[in-house]
């Protein structure tokens, strides 16, 4: 937090010290990321990451999206960028980066979107990828299901306020849950430590992930968690082979 003197900001835990939320997928046929916020260009770099075959978008909010454009390195070499997101979400992506959706002859190098609308589940190589609408505050966005192969592997909920039941029963005994878990206090847009809990012991994954942590939640509190429940910290790799 910018210009925060509390004991996780001035932790020496690396884990402490976190950027904005998103995931990055790797999977025998391509490689693919989810969201792209306004660190994706340092968390890049940091993981070296030559490769990004689409982007997925759960929602608009600068913290999701404001790292867009930096995708033009992983666009170069097929001259454009497949992106999924929700009309909603698509619609706010036109308009903010309205230089890269309505540009018409761009320059090489320059980033080319090719927008698809997710209304349905679709798959990226072998994967296939589901959307999970959920309340985030008063707005509804999107989470996402991987599965391979019939194996339902992650369902991604980085940013919601609750889990409606019929979301709940089709990510039911998933193997990771990685859920928003901003805080110990409740916040109107996002689950507290507390309600992701209750909402995972519902879901019954095999391990629990909580993300989109803020600075009132230190890693130590993890020893605090339920067996299975562990807190997500940048760099986190969880390997599905
Ligand atoms: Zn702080
Ligand atoms: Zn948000
Ligand atoms: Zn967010």
């Amino acid at each position: 937090m910018i210009g925060c003197d509390c004991a996780v900001c001035r932790s020496t835990d690396p884990r402490d010290n976190r950027l904005r939320s998103s995931i990055y997928v790797e999977t025998p046929e391509c490689a693919f990321v989810v969201d792209t916020g306004t660190d994706f260009r340092t968390q890049a770099l940091r993981e070296n990451i030559r490769r990004v075959d689409a982007v997925i978008f759960t929602h608009s909010h600068t913290d999701h999206i404001m790292g867009f454009d930096d995708l033009r390195r992983f666009a170069a070499a097929r001259g454009y960028m497949p992106v999924y997101a929700s009309p909603d979400t698509m619609a706010d992506l036109r308009r903010v980066f309205r230089f890269a959706f309505e540009a018409e002859n761009p320059f090489p190098g320059y980033l080319k979107p090719e927008p698809h609308l997710v209304t349905a589940p679709f798959s990226l190589g072998e994967t296939t990828i589901t959307p999970l609408p959920v309340p985030h505050g008063k707005t509804t966005v999107n989470g996402y299901l991987f599965s391979r192969g019939g194996r339902r592997l992650v369902a991604y909920l980085s940013d919601c306020s609750g889990v409606p039941p019929e979301i709940a029963e089709l990510i039911r005994g998933v193997h990771a849950l990685i859920i928003d878990g901003l805080r110990p206090l409740p916040h109107p847009t996002h689950l507290s430590v507390r309600q992701a809990l209750e909402i995972a012991t519902g879901i019954n994954p095999k391990a629990t992930y909580l993300t989109h942590i803020a600075h009132e939640l230190a890693q130590s509190a993890e020893a605090d968690l339920p067996a299975g429940a562990y807190i997500a910290y940048d760099g986190l790799k969880l390997d599905f082979e």
